[in-house]
C-alpha cells in the first residue's frame, strides 16, 4: 500500500510539489509548475532516478497543472495530500482534515492574507475536484505560533480591533521553526529544551520555543514584520506610513509595495537581494552591499536578544533557510554580536557546515545549530499524524 504523502504548496501561478515517503529522509519526487494562467506554463522536476524534466503545459490552471504532476508520479497515488496553508487565523492551532467546513473557516481568514489564502485554496479545490477519494490535510504557517501567550500576540491597540477584526500577532514559518527547533531538541538529547531559531531566507523570522512550543516569533499580523528580509522592511517606525502619505502623497497601495517588494536587503544595497551577490559586492567595496549585511545581521541579533526573554531557560541558537544553511559568514556575524549569551562560534566546522549540511558549530558554551529546513517533510510528518488520528 502506497504510503507516501503528496505535499502541495499552491501559489497565485505556481504549484510546487514534493511526494514524500513515510520515511522523510527517503528519496522524493519533486517539482514546480509554474506561470499558471500565462501562455508559458511548464512544469519541471526530478523523477524517481534523479534525472532533471520539463514539460510544457499547454493552456494550464491549477487544475490541469496538478493532473500533470499526478501523472508525473510514475503510478504512486499516495496515500493523502498534505497542503501548505499561509494563515489559518486563531481557528486552527494545527493541521485539519479538509471537508467543506475547514474550507468554509479557511475562506474567512482569507482578509488576513488576501494574496495567499486564496491561491492556497485553488489547489484545494482543484485536489478535491480531481480526487474526491483522496484525504487531504491542510497544515498552516501560522499553527504552531498558536502557543503565543497573549503578551507576545497582542498589540498595544485598542481592544475592539483585535476582538472584531483579528488584530494580532500571528507569526509564519511555523513548520519550520517546528521543524528545526524538533530536530534540534532529538540532535541535542535535551528532550525539549528552549531554543532561539533563526529562519533566514528570502523571508526571515526568528522564533522562541521552549519543550516544544513557540513562546514568541518575529513575524506578525502579517510577514512584513520583524527583522530585515530579502525584499522586506521588516520592522519600521509605525508612523512611517502617515509619514509617507502626508508627505510624499504616497498610497497605501505604494507603500505596501515598497516595504515588501523594494526594501529589505535590495533597498539597502540598492543592488539585489541575493546574499550571495551581496556577500561578494561587499567583498569587493561595495557600500551598500556593506551596509545591507550589516543591517540584516543586526537586526537577526537584535531580534533573537529580544525573544530570548520568553523563553525560561536558553539551551541554543539554530540556523536555517537558505541562508542560515549555507552563509557561514552571516551566522559569524550574527553570533558575534550576541557574546553576552554565552555563544562560541567553532569557525572551522562553520565555515565547513554549508550546502545542507546539519551539524553543531559551537566550540563549547550554549550549544549553535546548523539544522537544513524541511518544510516538505514536516507538512507531510503532520498530514500523516492528523490522518492517523482520525482513523483511530
Ligand atoms: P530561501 O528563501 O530559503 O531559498 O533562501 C534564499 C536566500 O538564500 C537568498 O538570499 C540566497 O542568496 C541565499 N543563499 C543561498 N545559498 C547561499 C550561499 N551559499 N551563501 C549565501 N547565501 C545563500
Amino acid at each position: 500500500m502506497e504510503t507516501s504523502v503528496l505535499v502541495i504548496n499552491c501559489g497565485s501561478s505556481s504549484i510546487k510539489y514534493a511526494l514524500v515517503p513515510k520515511d522523510p529522509a527517503g528519496p522524493r519526487l519533486s517539482g514546480l509548475a509554474e506561470r499558471l494562467g500565462s501562455g508559458e506554463a511548464r512544469l519541471k522536476g526530478t523523477d524517481s532516478n534523479g534525472e532533471p524534466f520539463e514539460q510544457t503545459l499547454v493552456d494550464a490552471d491549477h487544475a490541469r497543472a496538478l493532473e500533470a504532476i499526478f501523472e508525473r508520479l510514475e503510478g504512486r497515488l499516495p496515500a493523502a495530500v498534505g497542503h501548505r496553508i499561509v494563515h489559518g487565523g486563531e481557528h486552527f492551532t494545527r493541521a485539519a482534515l479538509i471537508d467543506d467546513d475547514v474550507v468554509a473557516a479557511i475562506e474567512q481568514t482569507a482578509a488576513l492574507a488576501p494574496l495567499h489564502n486564496p491561491a492556497n485554496l485553488a489547489g484545494v479545490a482543484a485536489t478535491r475536484r480531481l480526487f474526491p477519494d483522496l484525504p487531504q490535510v491542510a497544515v498552516f504557517d501560522t499553527a504552531f505560533h498558536q502557543s503565543l501567550p497573549p503578551r507576545a500576540y497582542r498589540y498595544a491597540l485598542p481592544e475592539a480591533l483585535y476582538r472584531d477584526h483579528g488584530i494580532r500577532r500571528y507569526g509564519f514559518h511555523g513548520t519550520s521553526h517546528a521543524y528545526v527547533s524538533r530536530r534540534a531538541a532529538v540532535l541535542s538529547g535535551l528532550a525539549g529544551g528552549g531554543w532561539l531559531t533563526a529562519h533566514l531566507g528570502n523571508g526571515c523570522s526568528t522564533c522562541a520555543v521552549w519543550e516544544g512550543q513557540s513562546l514568541d516569533t518575529s513575524m506578525g499580523l502579517t510577514p512584513l514584520e520583524g527583522v530585515a528580509m530579502g525584499t522586506r522592511s521588516g520592522d519600521v517606525d509605525p508612523g512611517l506610513h502617515a509619514h509617507l502619505s502626508r508627505q510624499l502623497s504616497w498610497s497605501l497601495e505604494r507603500i505596501d509595495e515598497v516595504l515588501n517588494r523594494d526594501s529589505g536587503l535590495l533597498g539597502l544595497s540598492g543592488l539585489t537581494n541575493d546574499m550571495r551577490e551581496l556577500e561578494t559586492s561587499a567583498e569587493a567595496g561595495h557600500e551598500g552591499a556593506r551596509l545591507a549585511i550589516e543591517v540584516f545581521c543586526y537586526r537577526i541579533a537584535k531580534s533573537l536578544a529580544a525573544l530570548s526573554c520568553a523563553l525560561p531557560r536558553l539551551d541554543g541558537l539554530v540556523f536555517t533557510g537558505g541562508i542560515g544553511e549555507n552563509s557561514a559568514p552571516i551566522r559569524e556575524r550574527v553570533t558575534a554580536l550576541l557574546p553576552h549569551f554565552g555563544f562560541e562560534l567553532n569557525r572551522t566546522i562553520n565555515s565547513e557546515t554549508i550546502r545542507g549540511r546539519e551539524g553543531r558549530i559551537d566550540a563549547g558554551g550554549r550549544q549553535l545549530w546548523v539544522i537544513p529546513t524541511d518544510e516538505e517533510g514536516q507538512i507531510a510528518t503532520e498530514t500523516r499524524q492528523r490522518l492517523e488520528e482520525a482513523t483511530a
